[in-house]
């Protein structure tokens, strides 16, 4: 079998100028299904979509194809290298990115939300501060946001109480660290009480980079490089580092607070452009920005400095930084960047959705309601906890839109008459209630008419918004003898 060689490559592409055609001539177009593909060129497909990874093909991983591996690893490597720190279930990934736009194909690798402890806290109030990152959990639309890392800075500047700061978070929290100090002396104390945790060295820079690479590669610990807005000398460091063998770095181009976040946000937009679209090497890594720069600002009051970091982080996550370090625990400070990286990391191509089927709610019995809706996640947990806060006592079928939102689904017909026919009879409802009578969304109401024929169910429009369930019900249930 003839493959390219890595030295023989042809220009990197981006993922979306590679074919499956590519993929596949690299595969061992044996068919075999281990894939649990129908065959080699429906995993290439998958494979080019992101749907599925190169180990899932395990006859590839066998010495008989190690050249056509290399050179499919080479082929689908991100412009931006991804880079691993922590251990161990709560281990983060940050960066591997193939594009610059996340319409261009799905972000992969959430932006990480650090938090920082330093080492002048007394201990009971660092153990403190440590519970509250990792109980720090928002349930939206039925997942989990919760932050990812925490970042021990050395105030002090002394590597014995660095050392204490960094055993104590180590032995609380099971979060990934990142070590941060510019004395190579403070990190290795820090590395000592932390090696097995494989933290994030934070940070090597024009002056220490020496000894801070020396520290990585004797630790095997990923790197920042770190610099104040100067992208050729970020550029220098990096070329440098890289000669030393050094290939997990991190790149903090510097966060400048206040009326600094312009160049900023320049500086974050160029780096991830030049990887992206230019395929430049040395700016494949992932950014660090550090929205806590915004505490280091003038006299002013603590909601203003909140404010500020709120503001900034969510700048830098939508300009595209791939981990943050932040100060403030506040909810109104984090929520948004939470919800807002929840979004952007969503695979625009799949809505977000809820399994179909039947809800309970409260104590039905067979004279109670039932009401009907889509599986749009954000959708279906709108009107769940609307129920909820009402204490209604109900029934909730869940119709299965393809993910879609009630306007849309009646729009594009994945919500009809039709798929409520379905819907009432693989959910068996007359056998849950006596009547038959089906309240459906308000901006479903033109449904009603031809539902009521589909289906031989008494249709009553229920409220545009489900908020307006509980007086709706107050109004209409039970239904007059003369509707039901
Ligand atoms: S496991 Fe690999 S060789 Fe087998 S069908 Fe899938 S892609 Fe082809």
């Amino acid at each position: 079998m003839t493959v390219m060689t890595t030295s023989s490559m042809p220009r990197k592409k981006g993922i979306r100028e590679i074919s499956p055609i590519d993929v596949y001539k690299l595969l061992p177009k044996t068919n075999c299904q281990e894939c649990h593909e129908s065959n080699c060129m429906a995993f290439a497909t998958k494979l080019v979509n992101g749907e599925l990874v190169l180990t899932d093909c395990p006859p590839l991983f066998t010495g008989e194809y190690q050249d056509a591996r290399d050179a499919l690893l080479h082929l689908l490597a991100p412009p931006v290298r991804a880079v691993t720190f922590g251990s161990g279930a709560q281990q983060c990934t940050i960066g591997g990115k193939h594009v610059l736009q996340r319409h261009e194909f799905t972000y992969h690798n959430p932006t990480a939300i650090a938090i920082d402890v330093d080492d002048l806290m007394p201990e009971e109030e660092l153990r403190a501060r440590i519970n509250r990152i990792g109980q720090f959990t928002y349930n939206y639309i039925g997942r989990n946001l919760s932050l990812n890392a925490v970042a021990i800075r050395s105030i002090s500047g002394d590597p014995s109480a660095f050392g204490r700061a960094a055993k104590a978070v180590a032995g609380s929290t099971g979060l990934p660290i990142i070590l941060c100090s510019t004395d190579p002396v403070v990190i290795r104390a820090g590395l000592a009480e932390t090696r097995d945790r494989r933290p994030l060295l934070y940070a090597a820079t024009e002056k220490n980079w020496k000894e801070m690479a020396d520290l990585a590669l004797a630790f095997h610990v990923p790197l920042v490089v770190r610099t104040n807005g100067d992208l050729s000398l970020l550029r220098t460091l990096i070329r440098t580092l890289n000669s030393c063998g050094l290939a997990d770095l991190v790149l903090d181009p510097g966060t400048l607070a206040e009326d600094g976040l312009f160049e900023t946000i320049h500086a974050f937009t160029a780096i991830r452009t030049a990887a992206c679209r230019d395929f430049d090497e040395l700016f494949g890594h992932p950014l660090l920005g550090v929205p806590l720069a915004v505490w280091t600002g003038g006299e002013i009051s603590m909601d203003v400095l909140k404010w500020r970091e709120a503001v900034t982080a969510s700048m830098l996550l939508s300009r595209y930084a791939d981990i943050l370090i932040m100060h403030s625990l506040d909810g109104w400070v984090l929520l948004p960047q939470l919800i807002w990286r929840f979004n952007l990391y969503t695979d625009p191509r799949k809505p977000v959705s809820v399994e179909s089927g039947i809800r309970i709610f409260g104590k039905p019995d067979k004279n109670s309601p039932v009401l009907i809706t889509t599986n749009y996640a954000l959708t279906f947990f709108t009107v769940e906890s609307d129920i909820k806060a009402a204490n209604l006592d109900c029934f909730l079928l869940v119709v299965d839109s393809g993910g879609l939102s009630v306007e849309s689904a009646v729009a594009g017909r994945y919500f009809s008459a039709d798929s409520i026919v379905t819907a009432l009879k693989d959910m068996q409802a007359e056998t849950l209630v006596n009547h038959r009578i089906l309240i459906i969304p308000g901006l479903a109401a033109r449904l009603s008419g031809e539902t009521e024929e589909a289906t031989g169910w008494k249709i009553l429009v229920g409220p545009k918004d489900s908020s307006g369930l509980p007086q709706y019900l107050k109004e209409h249930w039970p239904p007059r003898s003369d509707t039901a």
